[in-house]
């Protein structure tokens, strides 16, 4: 049986064991006393080094815990340094957690039904949907004004049975390690917990997310809230800088040239169907009628857009006795378009011709548009189309 040197003292860094069983040729080793913490709990395993071997994984194997290394090591004595900055990190927002969830429990009857500890940021799922922004923030503050007062956070051990006041009950049987924030908070946690509430540092929520029928909070706390708030602080500058305005009148500036944007995109396009429709009067006039009076376009088009296309042979057609054929090259597109007086089905025309072509589309019986697998089907397509 290990003995966990973590469960007493989460700021032991430095300590001396004793190697007691090995596998994996020596790469995985067992310890009569560790602190190196293994995955469990939502937080993840310690890294480190163990007489100068790097740490990779470790894992709880109930009974004992495992270490994996990089090498082998010998059996016998060894040195072992615990990855501080990694450990410290988790130590704050495994930490931070806790109050998180006491302040969402007791203020606002939420309740954490799980947490995870990633690389870059924490979350917990809170019980239910539905959680507002506002409550959130005033947890937040709440939670920040209890690090600022400093609570001590303590380890007990308790049998389950005289275990009172936990925050959520627990599963375990015999005895219970229990952490406490002072006047706050009581969890049966096996994880590593800095020892007062200063020690989090600033706690900072930034999702809030609907996941089926929990809301999940992502959160950071000391280290990580101030690269975070230094990262925003970068982008939004930059932001600001483009706009050569001060930060805080960017969001109204952003959401100003949205407008703007917005409104010169309905003018452009509006332009472009006068410009379609002129054009297309002007090829109705530029065109001679055939021997059966119908004026027939037909043309192909590398780029462009379709509703330009459109506008072009609505306008063609809506003069008498008229027929417009045209293909887009990208993404391979055809229309057909006719005057009423015509006697062309649109719709059915190109139906008939996409068919044998392997296309799809389809129209009213004076204006149908498709697509086709490949553009080199289009030229073959567009003939047989006008007719
Ligand atoms: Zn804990």
């Amino acid at each position: 049986m290990t003995e966990r040197l973590y469960y007493h003292d989460s700021y032991l860094r430095a300590f001396a064991a004793e190697v007691v069983d090995a596998t994996g040729g020596g790469t995985t080793v067992y310890l009569d006393r560790t602190a190196f913490y293994p995955t469990s709990g939502g937080q993840p395993f310690d890294t480190g080094s163990i007489s100068g071997v790097a740490v990779r994984d470790v894992v709880d194997e109930d009974d004992r815990i495992a270490h994996h290394l990089a090498g082998p090591l010998p059996a016998g004595r060894v040195e072992c340094t615990v990855d501080w900055r990694r450990r410290f990190d988790h130590m704050q927002q495994h930490t931070g957690q806790h109050l998180l969830s006491a302040v969402l429990s007791e203020q606002f009857a939420l309740h954490t039904v799980s947490f995870h500890l990633g690389p870059d940021s924490a979350t917990i799922d809170l019980e239910g949907g539905g959680i507002d922004g506002r409550t959130i923030e005033e947890a937040e503050r709440r939670a920040n004004e209890i690090v600022s007062e400093n609570r001590p956070v303590r380890i007990e051990f308790q049998h389950a049975a005289e275990a009172q006041g936990l925050r959520k009950a627990s599963e375990r049987e015999g005895t219970l390690r229990i952490i406490s924030i002072g006047g706050l908070d009581r969890s049966a946690c096996g994880g590593t917990h800095v020892r007062a509430t200063g020690e989090i540092g600033v706690i900072l929520i930034r999702k809030l997310e609907k996941v089926r029928q929990a809301t999940r909070v992502e959160f950071l706390c000391g280290g990580r809230a101030v690269r975070r708030a230094r990262a925003d602080f970068s982008a939004l500058s930059q932001v600001a800088q483009s706009f050569s305005a001060p930060l805080d009148e960017t969001p109204a500036l952003v959401a100003a040239q949205l407008e703007t944007a917005k409104a010169a995109e309905k003018a452009r396009r509006k332009l472009e169907l006068e410009v379609a429709t002129y054009e297309g009067e002007a090829l109705y006039d530029a065109t001679p009628p055939g021997p059966d009076g119908i004026r027939r376009h037909t043309c192909h088009l590398v780029s462009g857009s379709m509703e330009a296309l459109r506008a072009v042979a609505q306008s063609f057609t809506a003069q008498p006795r008229a027929v417009f054929a045209a293909t887009l090259e990208s993404p391979a597109s055809i229309l057909l378009a006719t005057s009423a007086d015509a006697g062309v089905d649109a719709g059915q025309v190109l139906k008939n011709a996409l068919s044998t072509a392997g296309g799809r589309g389809g129209g009213t019986a004076r204006m149908a548009q498709g697509s086709v697998p490949e553009a080199a089907l289009l030229k073959d397509l567009v003939g047989r189309l006008a007719g």
